[in-house]
């Protein structure tokens, strides 16, 4: 089957899925092996696990073309695969990041990496004039998430990346929040494009991986030996299983976008609700970015499964949280069932208090990731719980 310029669907699950040689098996087994054997000294396709596993070229592939890049390297968990994009720095450069990022990313530069000397800069990437104002000669690179983790605030990729190319750094995207069925930034300008593969590419709550994709031979190259030599690398069954998930994942895409932007309007039409943070909402502030920049395959504005919500105090976000039945209180998002988070006390904890409190993550705000579940079900689950 010639798989080239298949759509979006057919490409996440045939893309780097032949059928197996030696028993024709559709679904590809699973190589669990650390080393190869060498018919000759030096002459192999792989050596060892570590450096390269064809269970972990498979999912590589597979997700290098549905962001649209030119391949993807995969990682142990989320972390791991930032931690590799920082290794790519040296000391005394410098990043841009995204103020309301994950904690644990603020967690990394602010614990680690300050030690040594990669200096971080945090600034709200939804204006632009603030990112230009903090580039100098030893910025490297801005990363941005967007949609941000937990206040969905949206950056305009497109324009971030003119300014980055204007000043020669690279522009990194944490796409966790949109999976490429929702966003693809490389075709925004993005250089590499980071995920916590936990989370909506996996999307069924069972693995903790990280991944990311570029379109540049050069980057990769460079990527690939940082995750040969520091080691943190996904086991053959993990990628295996996201693999597998990714076969789902427009399917999967589709449900979050429809319950989300369902529950969202109807948590609207509760007043004990201050605000919510919802990219889907005409009147969220970034509304009109969302909308031409989170695009489904077919082109259609999609706004994703997750929506935060103030509650206005820690004592009312946890009524509202205990009074729910479908939605589990845990970490993580992106699996198929619902979860709700506290990000002041989860998430977020990391972040010291004044911080938080600047950027809009209070006591009372609550981050829901809407399921797939029977829609139905999930709208009576918030109308009980607020009640
Ligand atoms: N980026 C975002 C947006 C996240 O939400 C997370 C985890 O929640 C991470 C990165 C880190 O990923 P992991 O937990 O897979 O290490």
């Amino acid at each position: 089957m010639n798989k080239k310029n298949k759509k979006f669907s057919t490409k996440s699950i045939h893309k780097g899925q032949k059928p197996e040689k030696i028993y024709g098996a559709v679904s590809l087994p699973i190589y669990l092996t650390s080393t190869f054997e060498q018919e000759e000294f030096g002459e192999y396709i792989y050596d060892y696990s570590r450096a390269g596993n064809p269970t972990r070229t498979n999912l590589e592939k597979n997700i290098a073309s549905l962001e649209e890049g030119h391949d993807a390297v995969a990682f142990s968990s989320g972390m791991a695969a930032i931690s590799s994009i920082i290794h790519l720095l040296s000391s005394g450069d410098e990043i841009i990041f995204t103020k309301n990022v994950y904690g644990g990313t603020y967690r990394i530069m602010d614990k680690i990496y300050k030690n040594f000397s990669i200096i971080s800069r945090w600034v709200n990437t939804s204006n632009l004039d603030e990112i230009e104002k903090k580039i100098n000669k030893n910025t490297k690179m801005v990363f941005v998430e967007t949609p941000t983790n937990p206040m969905m605030e949206i950056c305009d990729i497109k324009a971030i990346s003119s300014l980055c190319k204007k000043h020669n750094c690279l522009l990194i995207v944490d796409n966790t929040f949109m999976s490429p069925y929702n966003q693809r930034p490389i075709t925004l300008g993005a250089d590499i494009v980071m995920h916590s593969s936990t989370k909506y590419l996996n999307g069924h709550s069972d693995v903790i991986g990280g991944i990311l994709i570029s379109n540049n031979d050069k980057i990769i190259e460079d990527l690939k030996f940082i995750q040969m030599s520091v080691g943190a690398v996904p086991s053959p069954f993990d990628c295996w299983l996201t693999q597998r998930s990714l076969k789902t994942l427009s399917v999967r895409m589709k449900a979050h976008n429809k319950n989300a932007f369902e529950i969202a309007h109807l948590l609207k039409s509760y007043s004990q609700i201050s605000s919510i943070y919802y990219p889907g909402l005409e009147d969220h502030l970034n509304h009109d970015i969302a909308k031409n920049q989170q695009l489904d395959p077919d082109g259609k504005s999609v706004f994703g499964g997750m929506i935060s919500i103030d509650l206005g105090s820690l004592e009312a976000a946890s009524k509202f949280v205990k009074n729910l039945d479908i939605f589990t209180l845990a970490e993580s998002l992106g699996g198929v069932e619902s979860l709700v988070c506290h990000p002041a006390t989860m998430t977020h904890a990391s972040i010291p208090s004044e911080i938080r409190q600047e950027l809009g993550v209070t006591d009372g705000l609550v981050r829901l990731s809407v399921g797939i579940e029977d829609l139905d079900d999930l709208k009576d689950d918030i109308r009980s719980a607020i009640k």
